[in-house]
């Protein structure tokens, strides 16, 4: 995401922009975005500190822990960033956790790498396709949201036939 700064006026802008996921370099990340993502952010320029807020969101796929399958949610990340034009050359092009330096005659700021890092943030870190998720069979790998599979039904009935057999021989 690329922000001009000429052209902004002291005070509040508003922003709305749209990220492309391969401006965001994804590669290799467990960011898999299926959609652009919408930044609607608020920039309060102070020279010399612009400071950005607001929010981010975009559909992402996921795989769900349980079952495996693969399921699309609408992720929604807020952003929070202070950019600061510096004098010292040195710390141009550097960022902190909440600060990010530009050069002194910088036109624009890119905030890429910072986006990214706010979307990866809300991946949820276990995700489910659905609350009830139920998961796959541990001895067969059938998908049990698709219906019960057979060796399912079999455990049952072994266990029941054993605690009959218990029963049986009591009695006896
Ligand atoms: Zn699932
Ligand atoms: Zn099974």
């Amino acid at each position: 995401m690329e922000i001009e700064l000429r052209g902004l006026k002291e005070g509040i802008n508003r922003l709305r922009t749209t990220i492309s996921p391969e401006s965001l370099d994804l590669e290799g990340s467990d960011l898999r975005c299926t959609s652009v993502i919408q930044a609607d952010l608020t920039l309060t320029k102070n020279e010399p500190i612009y400071s950005i807020k607001g929010s981010l969101s975009g559909s992402v796929r996921l795989m769900c822990a349980r079952c495996l399958t693969e399921f699309e949610i609408e992720l929604s990340a807020p952003f929070e960033r202070i950019v600061h034009r510096e004098d010292k050359l040195a710390l141009a092009g550097e960022a902190s956790d909440e600060i990010t330096f530009i050069a002194p005659d910088a036109i624009s700021v890119d905030l890429s790498d910072e986006v990214r890092e706010a979307l990866l943030l809300t991946l949820p870190i276990k995700p489910l396709c659905s609350e009830g998720c139920l998961g796959l069979c541990p001895s067969c790998g059938k998908n049990l949201n698709e219906g019960k599979c057979t060796c399912l039904q079999e455990h049952t009935d072994a266990r029941w036939n054993k605690l009959l057999a218990l029963k049986n021989q009591t009695e006896t």
